[in-house]
Formats: C-alpha cells, sequence, structure tokens
C-alpha cells in the first residue's frame, strides 16, 4: 500500500481504499508489527483540535482513517483524491472473517457487561476458528490487571471499543504489552451485538 496521506486540520488521513489498507493491515498482522489504528470521524478531529493531549495520541498512530463521510468530503474539498470511507465497524467484520480463515487471535475490549454477553454468544457461532484471547467489558477499574491478560495472550488482534478518547489512551499506554494490532472502535460491539 503506498502510504498516501491528506492533512485535514493537522491530521495526516490514511488516503487509501479500504480493501489495499485491509491488505496492509492483515500483512503488518501477519509479521506480527505492533500497529495502531485511529478511526476517525469529524467528531474526533473537533475534540483533538480542543485537547493537546488526545492531539499527541492521535499522533503517535500508525494509521489514522477516514471512518466518518464528513472527514471525505474535507478530503475532498481540499483536493485529495479520497474516495471512501474506512469504517471501524468494516474493519472489525473483514478482520473477524479473516481472523476466522486463517486461525488468528483476538481480544475484546469494550462495551457494556451485557453487550459483551452476547459477543459471547455470537463470536464462537460465526466464527468458530477465531482464538479468542479474552473479553472484557468497557466498565473497569483497573486497566493493568486487562494489559496483563493481553500481554500473556499475545492475540493477533486487539479491538478496543471503550469510545473516543478512552480508548486511544488504552492503547497508546499499553500497546508496547504485545506486538499485535491494536484499534479503537466506538460503539462497534454494539451493533456487532445487535
Ligand atoms: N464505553 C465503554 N466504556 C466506557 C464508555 C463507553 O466501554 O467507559 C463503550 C460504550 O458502551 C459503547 C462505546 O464505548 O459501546 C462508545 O460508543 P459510541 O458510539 O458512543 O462511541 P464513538 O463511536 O462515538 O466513539
Amino acid at each position: 500500500m503506498e502510504n498516501k496521506t491528506v492533512n485535514i486540520l493537522g491530521f495526516d488521513f490514511l488516503n487509501s481504499s479500504f480493501n489495499d489498507f485491509m491488505e496492509n493491515t492483515k500483512q503488518r498482522i501477519d509479521k506480527r508489527e505492533n500497529t495502531f489504528v485511529v478511526t476517525a470521524n469529524p467528531e474526533i478531529v473537533v475534540h483533538a483540535l480542543n485537547d493537546q493531549k488526545y492531539t499527541d495520541t492521535i499522533k503517535k498512530s500508525d494509521y489514522l482513517v477516514a471512518d466518518g463521510i464528513g472527514i471525505v468530503m474535507g478530503a475532498n474539498i481540499l483536493g485529495s483524491d479520497m474516495s471512501e470511507r474506512i469504517t471501524g465497524y468494516d474493519i472489525l467484520l473483514d478482520l473477524l472473517s479473516w481472523g476466522n480463515q486463517n486461525h488468528k487471535s483476538a481480544y475484546f475490549l469494550g462495551a457494556k457487561p451485557e453487550v459483551i454477553a452476547d459477543l459471547k454468544k455470537i463470536i464462537p457461532q460465526k466464527y468458530p476458528d477465531l482464538t479468542v484471547s479474552g473479553y472484557h467489558d468497557g466498565y473497569f477499574t483497573d486497566s493493568d490487571e486487562i494489559a496483563a491478560e493481553i500481554k500473556q495472550n499475545q492475540p493477533d488482534m486487539v479491538f478496543v471499543a471503550l469510545g473516543f478518547p478512552k480508548q486511544e489512551y488504552f492503547i497508546e499506554k499499553y500497546r508496547h504489552v504485545n506486538d499485535g494490532l491494536w484499534i479503537g472502535l466506538g460503539g462497534s460491539f454494539d451493533v456487532l451485538s445487535g
């Protein structure tokens, strides 16, 4: 994948097709490259513009992708040929099915306990060959304990659905414990659980 970006209000968004981004991401997972992906909508950018700490965190990501159509439109106004959104939910679905086909492992962190309870039923049914390294809801007090579980299990992918900015702060703090994919997915578990 060509690492083409477009700068929107100071943030370098990846300008790639969904398919190229996914192919590149899967190669990185196969190589166990430590990877931090931020899936951003305009709300996230506005929040970051008013919060230097969050800006610094986002800028440490390896890929900042346009989750919202507003980002694609903004990019086009600036003269970029960015053509499509790369949403967290689409990334999640694609990685679950690829992970299932290729016997990868994943850790699911975030959302309400009842949503996690649903995922515990749905994931093994739909993706029986995906190894689940662990599940944890997003309402915890001891984040170190969760990081220790991730460290112990070394999943290929860590799906973090705590909403922004929490999910990005969590990833920034703990990504060093596991060389895999770390991605913030907002409300994606809620959607997945139906
Ligand atoms: N959430 C969480 N822990 C928290 C706050 C939120 O796990 O302390 C979850 C919440 O249950 C929901 C998701 O994070 O599943 C946030 O979804 P939302 O659509 O509000 O976030 P966005 O996509 O705007 O980041």
